[in-house]
């Protein structure tokens, strides 16, 4: 089984989320304006990155996308209450100028951005984008910084898995041929402590996801694996505490209308 860490999350949410969009391919991802927004963000940020810290450039590259989004393949589909297109322009431009103002950036080495990876795990394969890749040589520690726009900091981030995903990743040697110039990082960071910051980019906050270790990447192996028996056995089960019903397109019509009325 291919499974993106993306989908760990949403099985991890809903399971049945995952069975409707993933397994029958119902869709249902709608886009709003802030997703979108963060896209675009993501987009002018690894051209920040990779163009020599160009503010300038990334400014211009933001605006570029925002203005067309389809060329990032992208579509607003609703807007997200108190948003305007105005209001977002100056809101992605802002987070801008106060990320390339963020001092931490400078006391590390950057390996990477928007790396896309897929590597083994067990009889799996884990694939995922890490928004930026790091090195502290004076802690000997690998960094993940993934950056948010919008999403609440969730408050136990030391077992987030996404985490925990995008650290393992970095401990399996096919992981380093996706970071160009970094091929041998296998044996470079070998026994590096690997970590993670959760960067909010819209209050310009970094918040330690903590580091991940061998329990962590076991956990994440059996998470895998048991995704997979649920997949296998065609069990999906519910949110039944209801709590991502709210940000679920197949709340209206869809989610269960398969299974006979009750009464
Ligand atoms: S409406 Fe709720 S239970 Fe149904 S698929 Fe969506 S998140 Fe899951």
């Amino acid at each position: 089984m291919k499974v993106r860490q993306s989908d760990l999350k949403t099985f991890g949410e809903c399971g049945r989320r995952y069975y409707y969009s993933r397994i029958l391919g119902l869709g249902g991802d709608k886009s709003g304006s802030l997703t979108v927004m963060g896209t675009v963000w993501h987009f002018a940020v690894d051209v920040y990155e990779n163009y020599d810290y160009d503010l300038d450039l990334a400014k211009r590259t933001f605006v570029h996308y925002w203005e067309n989004p389809k060329a990032l393949g992208e579509r607003i589909d609703f807007w997200h209450r108190s948003t305007t297109h105005e209001g977002l322009r100056k809101r992605g431009l802002s987070m801008l100028e106060r990320y390339h103002e963020l001092a931490p950036w400078r006391q590390g080495r950057r390996l990477g951005s928007e790396i896309h990876f897929e590597v083994p795990i067990g009889n799996h394969v884990l694939e995922g984008t890490i928004d930026k890749l790091w090195a502290r040589p004076g802690k000997k520690r690998l960094e993940i910084v993934d950056f948010k726009t919008g999403a609440a900091v969730p408050e136990k981030l030391r077992h987030n898995i996404q985490f925990t995903a995008y650290c393992y990743a970095t401990e399996r040697p096919e992981f380093w041929q996706y970071v160009p110039g970094h091929e041998d990082g296998f044996q470079e960071f070998a026994g590096w402590q690997r970590g993670g910051w959760w960067y909010h980019a819209r209050n310009n906050k970094m918040f330690n996801a903590g580091n991940r270790e061998a329990a962590d990447y076991k956990k994440l192996a059996l998470a895998v694996e048991e995704m997979d028996n649920a997949v296998q056995a065609n069990v999906f089960p519910l949110d039944i505490k209801g709590e991502s019903c709210g940000y679920c397109a197949f709340a209206e019509g869809t989610c269960g209308s398969e299974m006979k009325d009750p009464r």
